[in-house]
């Protein structure tokens, strides 16, 4: 999967979300994920990104991994079963 943010938005979003997935907390496999999909119109600035593991961002795109953004915090609701 190719890179679909800035090399200078990516950057910012690895400093601003501790270089960990924000749900589960990996660090391998990180991805830029978008908030509001650019299918939706969502822009690829760093206020519509989140930064997620490919698996994490895999289930968002399966809509099992809901995501809800209040007062700037990122709130993960997960529906996947283990
Ligand atoms: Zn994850």
């Amino acid at each position: 999967m190719t890179s679909v943010v800035s090399e200078v938005a990516w950057r910012e979003l690895l400093e601003r979300d501790d270089y960990q997935c924000l749900n589960c907390n990996s660090t391998t496999g990180l991805q830029p994920a978008h908030y509001r999909a650019r299918s939706k119109l969502g822009s690829d600035s760093v206020d519509n990104l989140l930064l997620m593991c490919g698996e994490c961002h895999r289930a968002h795109h399966d809509h099992k991994l809901i995501i809800k953004r209040i007062k700037g915090h990122f709130f993960f609701k997960d529906k996947r079963k283990w």
